[in-house]
């Protein structure tokens, strides 16, 4: 095949794409509950949720819909234009999406510049009120990234953004050493935000196995709330002193106190977070510091309080299993069970700590 018939076959194929797109987005209007949708999809809650806003956005912009049916625009470049018009109400989003026949010319960044000229045009006087609105969603976020990375990210009110953006470069141009530019504005960001040259006082949990604590294996540790580092950043940080327990598979698991009490004593407790680290439902990576210990199966309906049946849950997903349309099992074989009120099972074991040994 030539130059010239692979790059018509790869237009073929993007239409094919953006087309199936808006099948999907027509499907996500239809499912009501977005736990389902991320896990049908193995897709974080959040995608799965702007998935049903996209959707929920054909009916308000419905020329756009149309090119997008037609494989003549991509789920990217819709949701620009779903962005920047959120804010309006839907006859004014209309008003925008009608003048956007020729969107599918466009690239994103072009369209970003014409719907942001389009909202001023049908929404003059409306600057203020949209921005109220923004604000309201303003948040700070974190994601974790490879190699003990990270990225903090703020939506914030752009004014403020601008003059903390200019204090970090005002201060990093102060600097005067041979560190990249982006070290330097990372370096003077996170001495504005911790104090410069103040310990770091923030409690870090790590979980390592006894063995490699010794130096005599190179498993990867756990930081809750970061992800896995790797062996020589874990014996670190447990070194420091601030870290709670240090315990695997192989040593002194606590017994259950069975059916005699609800609460779990500490030994327990202790045991069960150490061991699963995150809460328990499929794709939920939400850090067990930030959830409740909780009976699999409820303890009034004979659930024992014991290892096996005990498991971290988030706040959302303690509440979608209380008010029982998710069911939650862990089996004698370890393997845990979650069942959608659409009769889906997802399986996920308890992830170990320590690397198995040679057989
Ligand atoms: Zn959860």
């Amino acid at each position: 095949m030539g130059q010239r018939e692979i790059a018509e076959r790869m237009v073929e194929v993007w239409k094919r794409l953006a087309s199936a797109e808006f099948d999907l987005l027509c499907c996500a209007a239809e499912l009501d509950d977005p736990h389902e949708i991320a896990l049908l999809l193995r897709i974080p809650l959040g995608r799965a949720r702007r998935l049903q806003e996209q959707a929920a956005a054909l009916d308000r912009l419905p020329v756009l819909a149309g090119l997008m049916r037609d494989g003549l625009l991509d789920l990217d470049r819709f949701e620009v234009v779903r962005k920047l018009t959120e804010n309006l109400d839907s006859a004014k989003a209309r008003r925008v999406d009608a003048r956007l026949v020729g969107a599918a010319e466009l690239n994103s960044k072009e369209l970003t510049v014409e719907v942001g000229r389009l909202v001023c045009l049908v929404d003059p006087l409306g600057e203020e009120s949209r921005h109220v609105k923004a604000v309201r969603r303003s948040e700070v976020r974190y994601v974790s990234k490879p190699d003990g990375m990270a990225e903090l990210t703020a939506y914030l009110d752009a004014v403020q953004a601008r003059s903390i953006f200019d204090q970090i470069n005002a201060d990093a141009g102060t600097l005067d050493d041979d560190r990249s530019w982006g070290e330097k504005q990372a370096d003077v960001f996170v001495d504005r935000m911790l104090g410069s040259g103040r310990p770091v006082t923030v409690r870090t949990d790590v979980t390592v196995s006894v063995q490699t604590l010794l130096g005599l294996t190179a498993d990867p540790g756990y930081i809750a709330g970061v992800g896995y580092v790797d062996a020589n950043l874990a014996r670190e940080i447990a070194g420091q002193g601030d870290w709670r327990k240090v315990l695997t598979d192989e040593v002194g698991m606590p017994i259950g106190v069975g059916r005699k009490r609800y609460r779990p004593p500490k030994a327990l407790r202790d045991f069960v977070m150490v061991r699963d680290r995150v809460c328990q439902a499929p794709g939920c990576l939400r850090p067990v510091a930030e959830c409740q210990i909780d009976h699999a199966r409820g303890f009034a309906s004979g659930g024992e309080t014991d290892e096996r049946n005990l498991g971290p849950f988030c706040d959302v997903h303690h509440c979608l299993k209380t008010i029982g349309r998710y069911r939650f099992t862990r089996g004698a074989d370890g393997i845990q069970r979650w069942i959608t009120p659409l009769g889906f099972e997802y399986k996920a074991r308890a992830r170990a700590i320590a690397e198995p040994g040679p057989p």
